[in-house]
């Protein structure tokens, strides 16, 4: 079932190949550059990168800049960069729908002179009003049998600049009983005193999208032109200026289901208002969905890669469940994480038989299970070392095999400690140090190496301990469908107030001193782990957790 709604563009492009409808596949990724890009837009980009490369195509990236108000030079350069970061090359095929404004009001003239456009000086309201509903056709405004020459002559000084914001709109002439509203003579133009981030204060007219957006398509030769199911009403328009304007190439719109995650929101207006309100901090906080967070948090293009070729191109909308994708990130950190000790709640446990001064060093494979990958380090051993806090209890429940006062646990690569007692605190009562025996024999190649305890601890050597802060982050939404949350209702209510915690004195292995930003770990027992590439400083390193071991959410 998967394989086949995987297949639906890839099947309708290989029989244009083969009736010769085409020769060569040109696809394009369009996003419009007011945000950064999320991983909705990743699925967008591998379906038109991922097309294009199978059948020997190019695909386009081209800035859908047609509206000043809301975009920067800040988020074109992210989105080359995270479609760089993604795996995915445009070579020379870089472009701007504002490139295209010259010719893009050539076009509307040619409209207007062949009488299929007139400028409209009623306001959005009564446009609104006059189209009717979907039950009862349109009325024509009063407008809409302008001479050609009347209506060029607004146009130009539109233009110019003659007149205020709202005064006259361009639209095309279409059908006012049509079923399909965008077809009751949709806008093409607007006027918007506004500053353009590239073309300045050349324009005061900007193109609305579908004309803007078919047409830059026709302009770039693009073959099949694949959106999002929204779009599905907007294909009769986007058809229509394609056949009514004279451009050489003739593209099609096929729309695939969008993608939705659970636990997040992917709305660039909210995401931008997350930003703004310092909810997070930054689109780079490794919470956020979009792939400059993704890729501070250490989730790799190759996993998201992986999801998207394992969610394929569908034709119905449905929210994926977030823990598929954690399940693509942990199947590629297992591959390419080390393993290390890293103690984040320490306590401390003192071996009482353990010589004082008395070092002692572990040799440990960086991938235990895989022999021969990877290497190992040296892991030194003393009388005092840290545990998790949560590895002891003095009351342990049933099937608790970590330590707790008479049990004995093994400590990873080491030996076998049995509790014999503890230090309070005399005021609180609060456990402040473990005090255990250790079994000498039960050392790697000692007699009693092979002894079987029922649980394994990963642990640091106190006087060895590189301190460390370690960001824990979660969902960032408590709430499954924070998407879902109707307008006017408050969607940030659901927001995970546990999505960052961070830790400031976590004891890791004195090897990590040299872990450098952007490497990735498996803190043994905890998660997969990776160096903050900002924050993390030589020998004081910042650890983000990527994911946890399994999914500790499982109901
Ligand atoms: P928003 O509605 O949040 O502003 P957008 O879809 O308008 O997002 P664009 O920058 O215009 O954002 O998107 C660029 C391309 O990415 C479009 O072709 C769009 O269809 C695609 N895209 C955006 N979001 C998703 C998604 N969630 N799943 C799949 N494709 C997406
Ligand atoms: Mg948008
Ligand atoms: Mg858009």
């Amino acid at each position: 079932e998967e394989s086949a709604a995987q297949n639906f563009i890839r099947a309708i492009i290989s029989e244009d190949l083969e009736k010769g409808r085409h020769t060569k596949v040109v696809t394009r990724f369009p996003p419009e550059p007011n945000g950064y890009l999320h991983i909705g837009h990743a699925k967008a980009i591998c379906t038109n990168f991922g097309l294009a490369r199978e059948f020997g195509g190019v695909c386009h990236l081209r800035m859908d800049d047609t509206n000043p108000t809301t975009e920067d030079v800040e988020y074109v350069e992210n989105i080359q960069r995270d479609v760089r970061w993604l795996g995915f090359d445009w070579g020379d095929k870089l472009f701007y729908a504002s490139d295209y404004f010259e010719r893009l009001y050539a076009f509307a003239v040619e409209l207007i002179k062949k009488g299929k456009a007139y400028v409209d000086s009623l306001n959005e309201a009564e446009i609104r009003e006059y189209r009717g509903t979907v039950n009862e056709p349109g009325k024509p405004s009063p407008y809409r049998d302008r001479s050609i020459e009347e209506n060029l002559d607004l146009f130009e000084r539109m233009r110019k600049g003659e007149f205020a914001e709202g005064a006259h709109v361009v639209r095309m002439k279409g059908d006012l009983a049509s079923p399909n509203m965008k077809m009751r003579d949709w806008p093409m133009y607007r006027i918007k005193r506004a500053h353009h981030y590239r073309t300045g204060d050349t324009w005061c007219i900007y193109p609305l999208y579908d004309f803007a957006h078919s047409l830059s398509d026709a302009i770039e030769g693009i073959t099949h032109s694949i959106c999002t199911l929204e779009f599905d009403n907007n294909r009769a328009l986007y058809d229509w200026f394609v056949e009514n304007v004279d451009v050489p190439a003739r593209p099609r719109q096929y729309e695939f289901a969008r993608l939705n995650l659970t636990y997040t929101v992917m709305s660039k207006r909210k995401l931008l208002e997350l930003v703004k309100g310092n909810l997070v901090r930054g689109w780079d906080d490794p919470r956020m969905p979009t792939l400059a967070g993704m890729r501070r948090r250490g989730i790799t293009p190759d996993s998201l890669r992986a999801f998207c070729e394992e969610i394929g191109v569908a034709k119905t909308n449905s929210t994926v469940e977030v823990e598929k994708f954690e399940s693509c990130i942990r199947a590629d950190l297992d591959r390419r994480a080390g393993r290390v000790m890293a103690v984040l709640r320490p306590i401390k446990l003192v071996l009482e038989n353990y010589p004082e001064g008395k070092v002692e060093e572990f040799e440990a494979p960086l991938f235990p299970d895989e022999p021969g990958k990877g290497g190992s380090r040296k892991i030194p051993f003393s009388r005092e070392v840290y545990i998790e806090r949560d590895d002891f209890t003095l009351d342990p429940p049933d099937k608790w095999f970590r330590l707790a006062p008479g049990r004995e646990v093994r400590l990873r690569y080491a030996y076998i400690v049995t509790c014999k007692d503890v230090v309070r605190d005399p005021a609180t009562g609060e456990v402040t140090e473990i005090r255990c025996t250790y079994d000498p024999e039960t050392r790697e190649g000692a007699a009693q190496a092979g002894k079987k305890v029922k649980g394994t601890l990963h642990w640091v050597s106190a006087a060895h301990a590189l301190r460390a802060e370690v960001r824990l982050y979660d969902r960032l939404f408590r709430d499954e469908r924070p998407d879902l949350v109707e307008e006017g209702q408050d969607w940030k209510a659901g927001l995970n107030p546990d999505s960052l915690v961070t830790i400031q004195g976590a004891a890791v292995e004195p090897s990590l001193a040299a872990a450098e930003g952007g490497q990735h770990f498996q803190f043994e027992r905890q998660g997969f782990f990776f160096v903050d590439p900002i924050d993390a400083k030589p020998g004081a390193p910042v650890f983000n957790r990527t994911v946890s071991l399994k999914d500790s959410w499982a109901k």
